[in-house]
């Protein structure tokens, strides 16, 4: 058995960059120990990307750092401070159930935040008690791995730990640890903290760091901090459309859980739609809608101009010019996010050239999709495939004329019909997390301690885009219920 002390023999190869900025922005803090952990589930081929041995991970010594009983030589623990507008209320949050522990320098020199959630209480957990439940954190490690195998920016997860005891939620569930990765957890939140009470030079550390690990090249222009504001817009625009590619409903969208790194953060409530409407919401508080699958690219503008604000005092002296700078910028994400659409939905259909008519044919197509409750994953590979049979929507004399004419907007592109249907094929996933798949193997897992479920599962949307035979069984929607599905924050 390796030394607990020796974490070189597990690869870790920690810094701490964050816990050189002002204090005002972290709590240094060690996690508080669980009695009794066990690995349920740990990611190799991210873990060796990372430069972690998975044999020395899953060893005794190696369970307690992912368990939160030891932490590494070397490292330092932090709390992170930040603020958000949940569902437009300002408040002051920060990490509430996470400790960063470190960032892994990794074999090919990139620095990851290394972060446990659910590790104990911490200066920022207001009322909770820290902790977190098996459920949600398989939840999101589901989530995020299928998220990422869709091409889709967005945090990791390495492993998931049982603590061998209980947390109190609505009825006691089995306690865990996620051990999860990221590009970083700077958030719009994290700005909204500094430009609230802290001194302005404070915010620029945060900002200077910010370009420092994430917009390294080109951070000499003439208003580095304007060119801060332009890459996280145009990365959340990237981000946004690839949600809507791919029927992704975040579920809280709230400013703290936008990240400036551009990656998808904090899954929390989130679900893939199954039947295509815009209005369509998981979440079981969000009542208002707030943040349906249609209104996210909205939302991402409104947190952006959120993220600008906090950026003002470091935009321009002049009050005014800084605002008609940040405005300027902010104008340009709808634009910005409905070209990344338009390229993504184009792609979606086979086209490889730009028609002006294309978006009235995506129109169209989606309105048909919302009238016949068509199913929106299904439907784009039942059009790569051809098999354009069974459903209510493909026997419509609607459809028919709309398939003519996509028809013969294929034909007018040069590439062959074989090229058309490869870069559908690429651009529609076979799989994607369907929620009563997603529930079934928690429920196994949870109640049953049976793994296996959600390994096969896993296995199944680690290549969406191979259409294979095995991801067949995954495909089939749920079957139509009275009562919409929820997901809960009960986290
Ligand atoms: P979330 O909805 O997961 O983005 O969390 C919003 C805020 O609540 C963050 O500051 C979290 O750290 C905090 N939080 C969520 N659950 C807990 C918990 N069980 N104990 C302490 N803080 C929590
Ligand atoms: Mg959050």
């Amino acid at each position: 058995m390796s030394n607990i002390k020796d974490f070189k023999e597990v690869g870790w190869n920690l810094d701490n960059s964050y816990a050189r900025l002002p204090k005002t922005f972290f709590s240094l803090l060690q996690p508080t120990p669980v009695r009794s952990p066990n690995l349920v589930i740990l990611n190799h081929s991210l873990a060796k990307s990372l430069g972690l041995n998975s044999d020395a991970l899953e060893s005794e010594d190696g369970l307690a750092i992912l368990a939160g009983n030891e932490v590494p030589e070397g490292a330092e623990p932090l709390a992170q401070a930040y603020a958000g507008h949940q569902f437009e209320n300002f408040t002051m949050l920060g990490d509430g159930r996470a400790l960063l522990l470190g960032e892994q320098i990794t074999p090919d020199g990139k620095r990851l935040d290394i972060q446990w959630k659910g590790s104990g209480r911490t200066p920022y957990s207001r009322g909770g008690d820290g902790r977190a439940s098996l459920g949600p954190m398989l939840r999101e490690y589901i989530i995020s791995e299928a998220m990422h195998a869709l091409g889709i920016p967005t945090n990791r997860s390495l492993a998931v730990v049982t603590t061998g005891e209980h947390v109190i939620r609505e009825t006691n569930q089995p306690g865990a640890i996620l051990t999860r990765v990221a590009d970083s957890h700077l958030r719009v939140g994290t700005f909204q903290y500094a430009s609230r009470g802290c001194p302005v030079e404070d915010l620029r550390d945060l900002a200077d760091y910010a370009l420092d690990r994430h917009f390294p090249d080109g951070m000499n222009g003439e208003n580095r901090y304007l060119f801060l504001l332009q890459e996280v817009i145009k990365r959340q625009a990237e981000l946004i459309a690839k949600w809507q590619l791919v029927g992704f409903i975040h579920g809280v969208m709230n400013t703290d859980n936008m990240a400036i790194s551009g990656q998808s953060i904090d899954f929390g409530p989130c679900a893939f739609m199954n039947t295509y409407d815009p209005a369509t919401v998981f979440s079981s508080i969000d009542v208002q809608g707030r943040y349906a699958y249609g209104n996210q690219p909205y939302i991402a503008g409104w947190n952006l101009a959120r993220f600008a604000e906090s950026l003002l005092p470091l935009l321009d002296e002049d009050k005014d010019k800084a605002v008609k700078l940040a405005q300027d910028e902010i104008s340009r994400f709808t634009e910005l996010f409905h070209s990344h659409w338009l390229k993504g939905m184009r792609a979606k259909l086979g086209l490889f050239n730009e028609e002006v008519e294309d978006e009235g044919l995506i129109e169209d197509l989606l309105s048909m999709m919302q009238k016949y409750r068509a199913d929106y994953t299904n439907t784009f590979k039942a059009l790569t495939f051809d098999t354009v049979k069974k459903t209510e929507l493909f026997g419509t004399e609607e459809f028919t004329q709309w398939n003519e004419r996509w028809q013969e907007r294929l034909s007018r592109q040069e590439q062959s019909n074989d090229s058309s249907q490869d870069l559908m094929r690429r651009n529609n996933p076979a799989i994607i997390p369907r929620n009563h798949r997603v529930e079934e193997a928690l429920e196994a897992a949870v109640s049953r301690e049976d793994y296996s479920v959600m390994e096969r599962l896993l296995d199944a949307l680690s290549n969406p885009f191979e259409h294979s035979d095995k991801q067949t069984e995954y495909t089939e929607p749920p079957e139509p219920s009275s009562r919409p599905y929820r997901t809960f924050c009960g986290t």
